[in-house]
Order: C-alpha cells, then structure tokens, then sequence
C-alpha cells in the first residue's frame, strides 16, 4: 500500500476553508482532516478536540519543547500547531492528510516535507471575502481588521502553492479539490516504486526473448 498524501491548504481568513473541509470529510470517506492545538479561545459551537485541542500558553510551549508538532506558527496572537503522530500514522497507513494551516506553517510543511500538496484557497473576491467574514459573526469589528491586514500579506505569497481553488459555489469547490487530490496519486515521482516493479518484469522479458 503506497503511503498517503500530505495536503496543506491554506487561505485569507473568511475564504471558507472550514466550510469546504468539513464538506469535504462529509462527502468522501478517504480523507484525514489534522486536528490543530491552538492557544486561543474556543468560539461559540466549537468543540475541544473537534475543531481544535484548545491549550494554554505554557501547555503549547511544553509541545514545542517535546517536539510533539510538525510546525507551529503565531497568527494574531495566538499560537497554532500540529501534532506529529496523528499527521505521521494516518500518512503511513495510506490516507490523504489534511492540514488546515496558515502560510508561515505551509512554507515549513514544504521546506521539511516537499512532496507535500500545497492548495490555495481564495473567494471569488475580496468584497465576498469581508461579507463572509462580516457574515460569519464569530469576531469583533477589530478582530475582522486584523485578518483582513494579514490577508493583504499573505496574498503576497499565494504563488508558493500548487494549485489555486476558488471557493464561489461550495459544492463545485469541494469536488475540484478531491480531483486535485485524487489526481496528485498519479504523478509519476508518486509511482515510482510501481515503475520500477513494471521495469524489472519488463527487463526479464525482454532477456527471456
Ligand atoms: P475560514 O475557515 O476560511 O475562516 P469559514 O469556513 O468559517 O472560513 O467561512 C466563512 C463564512 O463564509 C462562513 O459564514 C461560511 O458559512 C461562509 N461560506 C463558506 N463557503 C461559502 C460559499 N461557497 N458560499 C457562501 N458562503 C460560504
Ligand atoms: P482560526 O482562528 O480562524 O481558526 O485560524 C486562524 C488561522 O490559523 C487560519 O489561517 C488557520 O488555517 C490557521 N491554523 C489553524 N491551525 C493551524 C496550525 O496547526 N498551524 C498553523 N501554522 N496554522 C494553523
């Protein structure tokens, strides 16, 4: 059994990645969503180890230390992380990783992993983008001017990603990501083992001629 993809998906705050994962988890079965560790506030609805593992600052120090995440970031002033063993199990036995993250975890995702798929997500513009933060209602006016800055940084470095998912219609959305991800399984440096295999028969035939 070949081992599973990493998928780091990323995205302006308010794009709707949260939305899409979750659809994405609902419709298809072969995914494994990464449940992050993060020092900031439960929203209203959120659950402890459903959306996060919500963690003091001490608490996320001491994962730091015990080299317990694969990359961790501030954003806003709160501290977001993965954990190591879930991402590493669930990729060793065969199953497409998703991590939700920001750009600054993205690029150490890539830097230590490169073979990981690296997905941008944006709203069809930028007015949607302020309308479906504003529409959320889960953060105060100061907050929403605070991710909407830090958009402004991080659409500086949407080219580091792979591909570029436009999240206007959530159904369409969701299906064009699960053909990225399912197609990523047929790039050749992903087969090579396989190639090899297909070489070495080839070869004996060709000596048995
Ligand atoms: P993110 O996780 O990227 O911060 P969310 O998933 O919380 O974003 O989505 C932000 C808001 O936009 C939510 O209120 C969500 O219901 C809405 N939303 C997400 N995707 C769509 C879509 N395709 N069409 C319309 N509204 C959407
Ligand atoms: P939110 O507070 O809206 O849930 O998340 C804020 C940002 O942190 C989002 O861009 C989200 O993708 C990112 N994020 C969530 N978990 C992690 C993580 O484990 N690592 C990093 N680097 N970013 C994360």
């Amino acid at each position: 059994m070949s081992r599973g993809i990493l998928v780091v998906v990323s995205g302006f705050s308010g794009a709707g990645k949260g939305t899409v994962m979750k659809r994405l988890m609902e419709k298809y079965d072969n995914y494994a969503l990464s449940i992050s560790v993060t020092t900031r506030n439960p929203r209203p609805g959120e659950e402890e180890g459903r959306e996060y593992f919500f963690r003091t600052k001490e608490e996320f120090e001491s994962l730091i230390k015990e080299d317990a995440l694969i990359e961790y970031a501030q954003y806003v002033e709160n501290y977001y992380g993965t954990p190591r063993s879930y991402v590493e199990e669930q990729l060793e036995a065969g199953r497409d990783v998703i991590l939700e993250i920001e750009i600054q975890g993205a690029r150490k995702i890539k830097k230590k992993l490169p073979e990981a798929l690296l997905v941008f997500v944006t709203p069809p513009s930028m007015k949607v983008l302020k309308e479906r933060l504003t529409g959320r209602g889960t953060e105060t006016a100061e907050v929403i001017a605070e991710r909407l800055a830090r958009a402004s940084q991080e659409a500086e470095g949407v080219e580091e990603y792979d591909y570029l998912l436009v999240n206007d219609t959530l159904e369409e959305c969701v299906d064009t990501l699960h053909g990225i991800i399912q197609g990523e399984h047929f790039r050749m440096n992903r087969n090579l083992e396989f190639v090899r295999t297909i070489q070495l028969e080839a070869a004996v035939f060709a000596a048995e001629e």
